[in-house]
């Protein structure tokens, strides 16, 4: 990859914290190495105390943008000039990008899980979605699937930090879309049973199912029927205790990895104008 690198050479940039192991610069160098595209993707560990720093400086040196993972995807907004409808709604920002000078933040974690279930053959447009979730994963695809088309969402969430986040995520979706959405307790197992026995797609938006919840579920086995598609977006186990269950009983099923190579896909269209090779990637990954 490095003797691709010129003088002519435009960066691009991930600012996240722990970030060391993210597959996220494998992904993007080997798709601007495949169709020839003069950028480099770096990952640069960076928190809160000197992201705006990090947002000046690659202003500064003329970079196409960055990726923007946990803690920052919440706070980067205040360094940015614009951010698109989607990022707005969903108060969380995964993408950048720098238009001369001007910073538009965009979230793409939603756009990556809507393309991944139209990708599987999946068609969530005009359904029932039942969906676990209120951090900023949950959000962007629950603001997403509104913005799409998803007829119904009930979300449901521990009473712990995030659930206000619901409550105001439950508030635009009603307001702004045509989707409606109703907000649930998770420790309501009836209302979960309920929910799920009227939807068309169910989704684990949580990080129940990796570490350090790996093996867990707040699932039952008898919640779940054949007809009904189970998605998760953990793609590290591949296979959570959920989608074992689901497995078991013979349901459709998505993990994460879509989601993962659709976000950045999607965040490469923006820096680039052009598409990613997908089949390329897909193989390039590992994803089925
Ligand atoms: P976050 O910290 O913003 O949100 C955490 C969510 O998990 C909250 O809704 C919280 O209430 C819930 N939660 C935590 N512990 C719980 C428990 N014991 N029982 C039930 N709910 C619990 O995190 P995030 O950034 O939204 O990430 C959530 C998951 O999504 C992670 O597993 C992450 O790896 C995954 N993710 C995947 C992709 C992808 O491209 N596939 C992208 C982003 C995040």
């Amino acid at each position: 990859m490095e003797k691709r690198i010129t003088g002519y050479t435009t960066l691009i940039g991930l600012l996240a914290t722990p970030i060391k192991h993210t597959s996220s610069p494998k992904m993007h160098n080997e798709a601007f190495s495949y169709l020839g595209l003069d950028y480099a993707y770096l990952a640069f560990e960076v928190g809160p105390d000197r992201l705006e720093d990090a947002v000046k400086g690659l202003k500064a040196m003329q970079a196409r943008g960055c990726n923007v993972s946990m803690p920052n995807k919440t706070i980067i907004h205040e360094y940015l000039d614009k951010l698109s409808p989607a990022a707005e709604l969903t108060g969380a920002v995964n993408t950048v990008v720098n238009d001369n000078g001007v910073l538009t933040g965009h979230i793409t974690d939603g756009v990556g899980y809507m393309t991944s279930l139209k990708d599987k053959g999946f068609d969530a447009i005009g359904k029932k979605m039942t969906i676990v979730g209120a951090g900023g994963a949950a959000t962007a695809i629950e603001v997403q699937a509104a913005l799409d088309g998803v007829r119904e969402l009930s979300i449901f969430n521990k009473k712990d930090a995030f659930y206000d986040r619901a409550v105001q995520t439950v508030k635009d979706i009603n307001e702004k879309t045509n989707c409606k959405a109703t907000l649930f307790d998770l420790d309501d197992k009836e209302a979960l049973r309920r929910e799920i026995a009227d939807s068309d797609i169910f989704t684990n938006a949580t990080g129940v199912g990796m570490k350090p919840l790996e093996g867990q579920t707040y699932v039952e086995k008898d919640m779940l029927r054949p007809d009904l598609i189970v998605t998760d977006v953990v793609y590290m186990p591949t296979k959570t205790r959920l989608l074992e269950i689901a497995e078991e009983i013979g349901c459709p099923t998505m993990n994460g990895l879509g989601m993962m190579l659709f976000q950045g896909a999607k965040a490469f269209e923006l820096w680039t104008g052009k598409e990613m090779p997908i089949e390329h990637m897909k193989e390039f990954l590992g994803i089925k």
